[in-house]
């Protein structure tokens, strides 16, 4: 095969405002009855009848969230639509709308935004989502990109921060720490390559936490998981800043404490690998190292057989009164409190 060398660049003023939306916007295909109106209008209309309505939003800056040296548009389309859901999930829900908005400079060609759609196309597809509208408006610098996701669960089903109970297990998805080392190797190999661009970059050893970070999915199947199991979770948040901060939540929402166990903490071996490599301690990355995407709940001691066998989910602390505070547990069995970035060992 040979390579296309000159890719090619249809200028976005040659397009006009209008052609770029209708562009854009030409291949969203309908999935869903609740949604009466899609784009086309001065506003969509959505019906969930009976159940209630979850909606949240991100926004994405260059620069500040993402950096398209080493990020390719397609997995940031992706990546930002995944923001979105894992947010729906993490309150029981189930995402079926969204928003997107973008501010865009002339710097960008078509194919750049092209390529930013289809990653946001490919979300929407396997996620079962129908992109329902959005903005599109111009930036001095750099690429602004705005989700807004709407979805809905029954009243009783939906899971907010604020219901952990004293002796609720904590329980976490998947596994953490992945993401944030991702992009430690994506950072070190973008400054080899600002040096020697002829060095191409050997992934391949860390291709999991290369992937967590770039191509993040939403737990989709923790959330349906859940309901196989008839399992309610008490409480929940989506691990997005790191495992210290979101327990941090859940314990000042619910007005708990928590006890959490260093040697539950579940780590893929590529973590501890690359955490060896660059010297960093694999807790510490665990509990501050954020963009996992994970969903980290609290279930009813009673519920402890509808979980305990389960590969995707552990059991990684419990729930204790508010004045006992929040601590790790240590491998060396000592008590160390966890603090918003991460914890505290040097001090206790
Ligand atoms: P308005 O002038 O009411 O803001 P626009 O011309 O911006 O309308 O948008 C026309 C239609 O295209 C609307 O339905 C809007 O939701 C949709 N739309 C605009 N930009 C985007 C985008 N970037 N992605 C998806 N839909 C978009
Ligand atoms: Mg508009």
């Amino acid at each position: 095969m040979i390579e296309d060398k000159q890719p090619q660049r249809t200028s976005l003023s040659d397009l006009g405002e209008f052609g770029l939306i209708e562009h854009l916007t030409q291949h969203f295909d309908i999935k869903h009855e609740s949604t009466l109106k899609s784009i086309g209008d001065d506003a969509a209309v959505v019906d969930f009848a009976d159940q209630q309505c979850v909606i949240t939003t991100d926004l994405l800056v260059e620069g500040v969230h993402f950096d398209l040296s080493y990020v390719p548009l397609k997995h940031l389309g992706y990546k930002s639509v995944m923001v979105n859901l894992s947010d729906v999930y993490a309150m029981n829900a189930t995402p079926k709308q969204i928003t997107v908005s973008i501010a865009v400079s002339n710097r960008f060609p078509l194919e750049a935004i092209e390529e930013l759609y289809a990653g946001i196309r490919t979300a929407a597809k396997i996620y079962n989502i129908d992109v329902i509208g959005g903005d599109t408006t111009s930036s001095q610098k750099g690429l602004l990109i705005s989700i807004t996701a709407l979805g809905h669960a029954k009243k009783e089903e939906i899971v907010y921060r604020d219901g952990a109970k004293d002796n609720d297990l904590v329980v976490l998805s998947g596994d953490i720490g992945g993401a944030y080392l991702g992009l430690q190797v994506l950072e070190r190999e973008n400054e080899v390559f600002k040096v020697n661009p002829n060095n191409q970059p050997d992934l391949d050893p860390y291709s999991y936490i290369v992937e967590r970070q770039l191509k993040p999915e939403a737990r989709k199947d923790i959330i349906e998981l859940l309901k196989e199991l008839d399992v309610q979770p008490t409480s929940m948040i989506d691990v997005s800043d790191g495992l210290s901060s979101e327990i941090m939540h859940i314990c000042k929402s619910s007005k708990v404490g928590a006890t959490l166990y260093e040697e539950k903490i579940p780590l893929d071996p590529t973590v501890i690998s690359t955490c060896e490599e660059f010297e960093l301690d694999s807790t510490t990355i665990a509990l501050s190292g954020g963009e996992d995407y994970e969903l980290l709940f609290t279930v009813k001691q009673e519920d402890y057989d509808k979980i305990k066998a389960n590969p995707s989910l552990t059991i990684i602390g419990h729930i204790t009164p508010e004045n006992n505070g929040i601590y790790l547990v240590t491998r060396g069995d000592t008590k160390v409190e966890i603090k918003a970035r991460g914890w505290n060992s040097l001090t206790e």
